[in-house]
């Protein structure tokens, strides 16, 4: 809906705001930025989706996110998975995002890959992540040793 505090939403109503990306600090912050076009979210996808098996499903340049998103159900996996595991690396996304703007995080995809199989982890075992998803835990295992 668009409605996320990123700099293009606060600039907008007259708000403080940085003035680019907190992640690669040289483009404006959108969320469709923030979340699928920016380099360091592109790697995320790209190391999320290899693992998945379906390097096709990361974000393509330009591709707005309502597309994308809609895109996912187009796997040959249970469109319910591919949502799940798309809405975790988002809010792993915002939340490195955060880190940055309110902690003075630094960026570091190894964190975010970290805390991605960390989480992932967690929601399996609640039973909101289901699904085949051996060879993503797989890989996920690594991002989880190399911190
Ligand atoms: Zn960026």
């Amino acid at each position: 809906m668009n409605n996320c505090w990123t700099s293009d939403w606060l600039a907008r109503r007259g708000l403080p705001h940085q003035d680019a990306c907190p992640f690669c600090d040289q483009h404006e912050e959108t969320i469709s930025h923030m979340l699928i076009e920016c380099v360091l979210a592109r790697e995320v996808w790209a190391k999320v989706f290899t693992a998945m098996g379906v390097p096709h499903g990361a974000p393509h340049v330009g591709e707005p996110l309502p597309d994308w998103c809609a895109r996912q159900d187009t796997h040959g996996r249970p469109a319910r998975t591919m949502r799940t595991l798309c809405l975790l690396v988002m809010w792993e996304l915002w939340k490195h995002r955060n880190a940055i703007v309110f902690d003075g995080a630094t960026v570091s995809l190894q964190q975010i890959m970290h805390r991605i199989a960390s989480e992932s982890k967690v929601w399996r075992q609640a039973e909101l992540l289901r699904g085949e998803l051996d060879a993503f835990f797989v890989e996920a295992l690594e991002w989880a040793r190399r911190e």
